[in-house]
């Protein structure tokens, strides 16, 4: 048996992930949760007050614990209602943490984005330094859609609300 590694500044250590392509066999992510989960919404539509009918979580891959080396998912419950004025449905607004039907946090989007377009960093090596030092894995064909769907340089949208997520 080996003691106990202990770190120091600039010490190389090498990653105990790498080599790993399984995304089944990486770290188990710590879960935060966030709720958007509300006992009435105003309609989008017409405004009126509306009930809600059911609940759904959106689970969102979101920077990572560097301390313990994990990713980190945000559980984002959220309500849907039901304007019977309209008749229609409509979900409690969660573009605060993320992009409709999008799985990962506006940050972790943001930092990819940046990493190639102002960096020039290639596709498969954002991808290694997303998981290398923040824990979260994207694939690079994920990154690619981001950057092509107008990562162009200039703020993405939200950055200031990015913040307000922070650690757990
Ligand atoms: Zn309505």
């Amino acid at each position: 048996m080996e003691g106990i590694v202990v770190s120091g500044p600039g010490r190389y250590l090498p990653d105990p992930t790498e080599g790993i392509i399984n995304s089944a066999d990486l770290p188990q992510a710590k879960v935060i949760r966030r709720s958007r989960n509300f006992a009435h919404r105003p309609c989008p539509r017409c405004g009126k007050s509306c009930f809600r009918q059911t609940t759904y979580t959106r689970v969102l891959h979101d920077l990572g614990d560097l301390v313990l080396g994990r990713p980190r998912d945000v559980h984002l419950e959220y309500s849907q209602h039901r304007c019977t004025r309209c008749k229609k449905f409509f979900n409690a607004d969660t573009t605060e943490y993320a992009l409709p039907r999008a799985h990962y946090t506006h940050r972790v989007v943001s930092l990819a984005v940046r990493l190639v377009v102002e960096d020039g960093l290639p596709y498969q090596a954002a991808s290694w330094h997303l998981w290398r030092d923040h824990r979260v894995f994207v694939p690079f064909a994920t990154i690619q859609n981001w950057v092509e769907a107008g990562g162009k340089k200039g703020s993405p949208p939200n950055v200031d609300e990015l913040s307000r997520l922070g650690p757990g």
